[in-house]
């Protein structure tokens, strides 16, 4: 049993993160905005002893010495899961660039700040960072991708596009946090977790499916016949099961062979269209709102070709097996069916 903090725990991932950790028997404080959040993630383990799971508020982790109380436990904490970063591409202005990359990058350094300062007994610390921490588009289209890349991205460019801003936000963030950990030699070693398109079904409380986190809208839009004029181009054709994405996570804490580790975790490569497919044979319910012929292709992989993987180290060292993108699929669709029409 190891005793856990996983920040930001009503996002999607989270969530999923705090679930794997309390089936695999650990003891799980996690972090979140305010207590309204707190208590939904109460309820939604309500059959948890209250010493297995509690929540600490943290409203804003760009603040100076944000995560200062909440790193500090009885019993003390043995594993931090920094996963809260925002994840959108609404960062238009400068002032939103700035937020968010000084909630990114200031909230990272800060919590390991905190650990180093008053929680001495952590000694694994997995910090939540992303495919976008590592592409490059100027490599070739079908270039092979692995832990050893690393985003190229400048802050400049951040003020130029809201992607950018966010794969900005991912690099700086990760950069700073191994940066931390080689200057500051603190008492915990460090894994990331590098997902793509993270899919899969939520468990995370959402009032509506305005609400639904980033990576899933793509479902939301297919099955509500947004997406039957047009089919949106895939972006990045990479994806992962949220449920593997949260387990790896877990996996990074309880083996000691994952520290020093950046972990690429990926299922490998989809298209929207791929989709689209899935959901037309599994749910004929939709069929009159699915997007066909020439609107269908533009969510099909495109003739450059696409990123290629190698997910080797997350196999190896991790043992991850992936869930493929027809379970994926199905039980996302399933889980959001009951907020369609909120
Ligand atoms: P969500 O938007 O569902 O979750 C983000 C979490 O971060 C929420 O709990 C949010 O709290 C919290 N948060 C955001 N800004 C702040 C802040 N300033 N202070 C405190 N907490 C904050 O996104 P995901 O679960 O999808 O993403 C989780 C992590 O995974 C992120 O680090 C993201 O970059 C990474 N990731 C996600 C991928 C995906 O496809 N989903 C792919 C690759 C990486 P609240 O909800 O209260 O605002």
């Amino acid at each position: 049993m190891t005793r856990t903090l996983v920040t930001g725990g009503s996002g999607f991932i989270a969530a999923h993160i705090v679930d794997v950790l309390l089936k695999r028997g650990h003891s799980v404080v996690t972090t979140v905005r305010s207590a309204d959040k707190g208590d939904k993630i109460l309820e939604y383990h309500s059959g948890v002893e209250k010493s297995k799971l509690s929540y600490a508020v943290v409203p804003d982790m760009s603040q100076a010495g944000a995560f200062n109380k909440a790193v500090v436990s009885d019993p003390p904490f043995e594993a931090v899961i920094h996963a809260a970063s925002p994840y959108h591409f609404q960062a238009k202005s400068r002032s939103e660039v700035d937020a968010m990359l000084s909630a990114a990058e200031d909230g990272t350094v800060g919590i390991l700040k905190a650990i180093k300062a008053h929680a001495p007994s952590v000694k694994r610390v997995v910090v939540t960072s992303s495919f976008a921490s590592i592409f490059d588009p100027k490599k070739a289209p079908d270039y092979k991708y692995s832990e050893k890349d690393w985003s190229p991205v400048t802050k400049e460019e951040a003020y130029q596009n809201p992607m950018a801003a966010y794969r900005r936000s991912k690099v700086a963030a990760e950069k700073s946090a191994w940066d931390f950990v080689e200057q500051e030699k603190p008492n915990f070693s460090l894994a990331t977790a590098n997902p793509p398109l993270v899919l899969g079904p939520i468990i995370h409380h959402l009032t509506s499916l305005d609400s639904l986190n980033t990576s899933n809208q793509r479902y939301r839009d297919i099955i509500n016949g947004t997406s039957q004029s047009k089919l949106p181009p895939t972006g990045n054709h990479l994806f992962v099961d949220v449920r593997d994405i949260a387990l790896a996570h877990v996996l990074a804490v309880e083996k000691e062979e994952a520290g020093g580790k950046r972990f690429f975790v990926t299922a490998g490569n989809f298209s929207n269209a791929e989709i689209v497919k899935i959901i037309g044979e599994e749910f004929p319910e939709y069929k009159d709102v699915l997007p066909t012929g020439e609107a269908l292709k533009s969510g099909d992989y495109p003739p450059e070709g696409v990123a290629g993987y190698d997910n080797s180290r997350s196999l190896e060292v991790l043992g991850i097996k992936y869930r493929g993108l027809k379970e994926s699929t199905v039980d996302t669709v399933r889980s959001l069916q009951p907020l369609l029409g909120k």
